[in-house]
């Protein structure tokens, strides 16, 4: 299997060199050149495989020769050492939980996974890898749990100043080693144009071996096709049928996966891409006009994004037919008010807690539902995806609700230890940060 740019089809490299540039020189992200079908019978009996047999079927394709399968297995045992429980909220309404890693969001399997990736390839070099990583908040935590002490890999991660929250800020900075913190005096979008611009600096990339791990790089990308299947491994138990998924989105990395595991031959019958204010897509559905307005802070600001970079592989999966995607992605944005009186109503009535993200999953699976008329049991399973634990996001929480929440014990012993804080504040001047990098060491 090789990949391509999506901005030119004739620039093509394998998985390694995927993983180690994380994007095109062209600019362009990329994409595998074919999507490996599996076969019907596999996902028939999707219920009497684990989840690592299940994920290195669904992966081994997309990685060929470039991973020895044994290695590849330890990635993958690696990567999924929790647990990913779907529950039922009400009538055909289910919830898939994604937050039971290390950092209580989704995005530690995308994180471990490519470490994984990289430290094999980076032994393999006999070179010292340097990841650059800008975060709104999850995927700095993610990436610093899942890199920490790797040999051969330093990451230097760069957040916004009062821009994240205080559990994300922890999880970034007092990890230490081969961990780098940088608080930059800025939003989220300057983090990602400096990070962008370091990618371009010659003399920059001269000193360092530069990759990313935002889900632009396929390395974490494409494992988030795992939870679409252990979703489905869960349900056909009761129910052999097509599924829903809502999937609260900001770079929409998370619901392009969930398309390439239904072009795989997963069967799902709709996606709905649920958005908070930040509505470029559910617009661009409508009008076929793409067009980012700034962003807008919001309680749901791991999806504080107005131009989402993995949309591109979606519009090209619908070989950019509007009326081919339209028939299979839904989209609908929600309002901070809305989501928090949605936390509130299926706490009161069904006694389950949201987070911010989740109630946006779950508000955009019930409007498409109420419109098809299919909210009662018997219908299709729909799920919603809840990507991250409501303790991270403590202060965005409705009042009556934030001392119910408890941590659970790893995260209990996480906040209690006293750990060092270690950052270094910049300004959101590209050169200051260049320097900062050309100098060091
Ligand atoms: C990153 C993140 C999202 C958005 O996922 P994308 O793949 O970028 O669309 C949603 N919820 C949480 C909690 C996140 O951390």
């Amino acid at each position: 299997m090789l990949y391509y740019s999506l901005k030119n089809c004739k620039n093509l490299v394998s998985f390694e060199d995927a993983v180690l540039t994380g994007l095109s020189y062209d600019g362009g992200l990329y994409m595998p050149q074919y999507i490996p079908k599996l076969e019907p019978k596999f996902i028939h009996n999707l219920s009497i495989y684990d989840i690592y047999t299940i994920s290195m079927f669904v992966i081994k394709p997309y990685i060929g020769k470039y991973i020895p399968e044994k290695f590849l297995d330890h990635i993958i045992h690696d990567t999924l050492n929790f647990s990913f429980p779907l529950k039922n909220i009400h009538d055909n309404i289910h919830v898939l939980e994604l937050f039971h890693g290390p950092t209580l969001a989704f995005k530690d399997v995308g994180a471990r996974f490519m470490s994984g990736c990289l430290s094999y390839f980076s032994e393999k070099l006999g070179k010292n890898v340097t990841v650059l990583v800008a975060t709104s908040g999850d995927t700095g935590g993610a990436v610093a749990k899942g890199f920490h002490k790797k040999t051969g890999i330093e990451v230097i991660i760069l957040y916004p100043y009062n821009g994240i929250s205080s559990i994300q800020k922890k999880q970034i900075t007092s990890l230490g080693d081969n961990i780098f913190a940088l608080e930059i005096y800025g939003n989220f979008d300057d983090c990602q144009n400096m990070v962008k611009k370091a990618f371009l600096d010659q003399e920059v990339k001269k000193k360092y071996i530069l990759t990313s791990a935002n889900s632009i790089n396929v390395g974490r990308w494409l494992p988030q096709m795992f939870y679409y299947f252990i979703a489905y491994k869960q349900i056909i138990v009761e129910n052999p049928k097509e599924l829903i998924f809502s999937v609260p989105s900001g770079n929409f990395g998370n619901l392009c996966a969930g398309m390439m595991a239904e072009k795989m031959g997963l069967p799902i019958k709709s996606f709905i891409a649920s958005t908070n204010v930040n509505d470029t897509i559910p617009r661009f559905l409508k009008s076929e006009k793409y067009h980012p307005f700034p962003v807008k802070k919001t309680i749901s600001n791991a999806m504080d994004i107005s131009d989402p970079s993995n949309f591109s592989r979606i519009w090209h999966l619908y070989q950019k037919n509007i009326f081919q995607l339209r028939k299979k992605l839904f989209s609908y944005k929600f309002t901070d008010e809305e989501t928090l009186e949605i936390i509130k109503i299926i706490w009161q009535k069904y006694k389950y807690m949201l987070d911010p993200h989740g109630a946006i999953g779950y508000l955009g699976l019930r409007q498409y539902l109420q419109q098809q008329k299919k909210i009662h049991t018997g219908s299709d399973p729909a799920i919603f995806l809840e990507t991250a634990h409501p303790i991270k996001f403590l202060d965005h929480m409705p009042p009556f609700l934030q001392k119910k929440i408890v941590p659970n014990q790893e995260l209990e012993a996480f906040l209690k230890k006293k750990r060092k804080i270690k950052t270094t504040s910049l300004s959101n001047d590209f050169n200051v940060f260049k320097s900062w990098l050309l100098e060091r060491k």
